[in-house]
């Protein structure tokens, strides 16, 4: 299949829900971010408004690719990654969604990463929610649920979509954006299955060598002082979009530190680092990888709700084990 890569059970589900004559008026793409949520809303998106016989989307017709460029006039798509959707949107939205299709059999809207949306455009929502246009289907995408009112989740179909296999990101990464085979494997495994991280890392070249300074820093962490911790926390405080890598790559790192430490059999995802992870997990406990994974985790999911960010990088960096410089 075209554009999509992975979930194909998820739009199949729903495609054999319309044969049956069972259409959700809202569906909801739950997972964690970058593993395609958008990418298979707009197939479904797709496969509603495709023009050819066949129910999987065809891709070629003009209403398909319209729909993927974001040019098809009954298909409104609000993805603005970071930025929360605004009440004004939604009600824009709403004046469209009233409207019968312009060319199509369906008004189709994707509202992305729909738990920033602020509280009033959430609400707004609510109302097409409850009483949606026959022809209307709303296609929501959120990575945390609980971020989200219970009165949408209870309004919607649910999927809930897990990151993919290492092997078909690698094999989506050389087949589809032309990745020479090494690389491929390397920011497949990077990934934990997030194929969404793995494209942009690989047309953000920079972004490769970002993480190879941050590798040094994290190692390097180890052997720093109290205060130079927090100088290092303050000035990574400071900067955002430094912070998200950072912290993905230190959960990466503790995570496959705790692999090594556990012996576990399966593949790490910082596969060229391996020997220096080796070395690494010789110097701290299972106990204290554990501990690690589980409180990077913890302040990944605190930035996303606002808390004192300098404070939350303070406290997971005082925690990092300390070992002494071999000399
Ligand atoms: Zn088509």
């Amino acid at each position: 299949m075209g554009a999509l890569i992975g979930h194909e059970w998820a739009l199949q589900l729903l495609l054999n829900g319309w044969q049956a004559g069972r259409i959700s008026h809202a569906t909801l793409l739950l997972g964690p971010p970058n593993i395609g949520k958008t990418t298979l809303a707009r197939v479904i998106a797709q496969a509603l408004q495709c023009t050819a016989a066949n129910p999987m989307p065809c891709e070629v017709c003009s209403s398909c690719r319209r729909v993927m460029t974001g040019n098809h006039p009954d298909v409104r798509i609000l993805d603005a990654p970071g930025q929360p959707i605004k009440i004004d949107q939604v009600r824009e939205l709403q004046r469209e969604l009233s409207l019968l299709p312009y060319e199509g059999r369906w008004r189709v809207a994707i509202l992305s990463e729909f738990e920033r949306a602020t509280a009033e455009a959430a609400n707004a929502l609510l109302k097409t929610l409850e009483e949606p246009p026959s022809y209307v289907v709303l296609l929501l995408t959120a990575t945390r649920v609980d971020q989200l009112l219970p009165t949408i989740i209870s309004r919607c179909q649910l999927l809930w979509l897990r990151p993919l296999p290492i092997d078909q990101v690698q094999q989506a990464l050389i087949s589809r954006w032309g990745v020479e085979a090494t690389l491929a494997e390397l920011l497949a495994h990077l990934s934990g299955g997030r194929i969404g991280w793995a494209v942009s890392v690989f047309q953000d070249r920079e972004a490769l060598s970002r993480r190879e300074d941050l590798m040094e820093q994290t190692f390097n962490l180890l052997h720093r002082t109290r205060t130079q911790r927090l100088t290092y926390a303050a000035a990574l405080s400071r900067n955002p979009k430094l912070l998200e890598e950072t912290l993905m790559l230190w959960g990466s790192w503790w995570h496959d530190i705790l692999l090594v430490k556990a012996g576990a059999d399966v593949p790490l995802r910082n596969i060229d680092q391996s020997e220096r992870l080796r070395a690494q997990a010789q110097n701290v406990t299972l106990d204290e990888a554990r501990r690690m994974v589980e409180q990077i985790e913890f302040v990944t999911r605190g930035l996303e709700q606002n808390v004192n960010t300098r404070l939350a990088i303070e406290v997971l960096l005082l925690s990092w084990p300390r070992v002494e410089e071999k000399r």
